[in-house]
């Protein structure tokens, strides 16, 4: 434990990486007192039958109130409204980050909602899983993964110092960047291939050839690895897609052209094509292994409870 570094946190949305983050907050002493709101009385049950924090609200604009740290874990498409609600209660120094999944939008949303007298710092921790709800954080979460900010240009440098701090308390590596530079990077390493997931998945569904209890019983080939993103949470991922619509589209074309050169390789049989792309590709694996943000262990070292750490964002 060490001293506090924020006399009251709230987190307002409280799923996989609000849950998470309260979890790593109390393991950690990171705040003097943490308060939670959500929208739902269920999901509000849920957060105060784990103890995930001090106090509880149905309203977002009492929670944020005398906070020094706001973080907001809602989908992004929900981002401007609760930026709208807690922007008036904000008290002076107060610090306000999120975590969605794309960043210009985000800071488009809640930017203008924030006042002078707070600092508004946008961020996007680099894990996750496919999991949803209170129940499905854990504490450790964050730990060496990294978590990416994107603060404005006039943004005050002590105010994002204590964010990065925060973070790094969290288990995180830190980076900054351009939100538009954030977004590319994403859909290049998570959007894209989270759509593919949803895409193939859906294909195998709508397959006539092949049942559906075949797909089933035969899918440790490889279609079961799919299978957990495409079981991602479907309102995260809506809003992505639509939030994060000209690098998805861009990454889209550019892979849809490789498939095509890729279908060219098959149907001609041009075999060193083909080997000469998977030996690069396997090259990519062994460097995040050797990057530590994967492991070699049978199964990607996956148990049940720490499902796929860090490999959904
Ligand atoms: P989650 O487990 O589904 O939790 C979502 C939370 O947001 C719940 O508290 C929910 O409230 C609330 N919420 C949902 N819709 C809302 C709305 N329209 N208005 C206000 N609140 C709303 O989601 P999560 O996985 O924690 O994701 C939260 C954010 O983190 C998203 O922006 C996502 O892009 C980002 N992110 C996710 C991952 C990941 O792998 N899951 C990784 C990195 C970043 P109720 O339950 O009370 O309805």
């Amino acid at each position: 434990m060490t001293e506090p570094l924020f006399d009251s946190i709230a987190l307002i949305g409280i799923g996989l990486i609000g849950s998470s983050l309260a979890r790593v907050i109390a393991a950690k002493g990171l705040a003097g007192q943490v308060r939670i709101a959500t929208r739902s009385t269920e999901t509000l049950d849920a957060a105060r039958a784990l103890e995930l924090g001090d106090s509880y609200f149905r309203s977002n604009a009492e929670a944020a109130e005398g906070a020094d740290l706001v973080i907001v874990s809602v989908p992004v498409g929900a981002s401007e409204a609760v930026a709208r609600q807690i922007g008036p209660h904000l008290k002076p120094g107060a610090i306000v980050s999120d975590v969605g999944s794309t960043k210009a939008s985000v800071v488009r949303q809640m930017a203008p909602h924030i006042p002078d007298h707070a600092h508004f710092i946008a961020g996007h921790p680099i894990a996750g899983t496919e999991q949803s709800g209170p129940e499905a954080g854990f504490a450790e979460l964050f730990e060496n993964r990294w978590c990416i900010l994107t603060p404005e240009s006039g943004a005050d440098p002590e105010a994002v110092a204590r964010l990065r701090g925060f973070w790094q308390a969290c288990g995180s590596m830190v980076d900054e960047m351009d939100p538009d530079h954030h977004d590319r990077v994403l859909a290049i390493v998570s959007h894209l291939p989270h759509i593919i997931a949803y895409n193939i998945v859906g294909t195998a569904d709508d397959l006539e050839t092949v049942t559906k209890s075949e797909v089933i019983k035969y899918s440790a080939s490889g279609f079961r690895d799919f299978t957990r993103l495409a079981a991602s949470d479907p309102v995260m991922w809506r809003d992505v897609c639509l939030h994060n619509k000209d690098a998805l589209l861009e990454m889209l074309s550019r892979f849809s052209e490789d498939l095509s050169s890729l279908q060219r390789a098959i149907r001609w049989g041009d075999g060193d094509k083909l080997y000469e792309l998977f030996s690069r590709t396997r090259g990519i694996r062994r460097s995040i292994i050797q990057a530590g943000q994967d492991t070699e262990e049978p199964n990607f070292g996956r148990d049940a409870h720490k499902a796929e750490a860090g490999a959904a964002e």
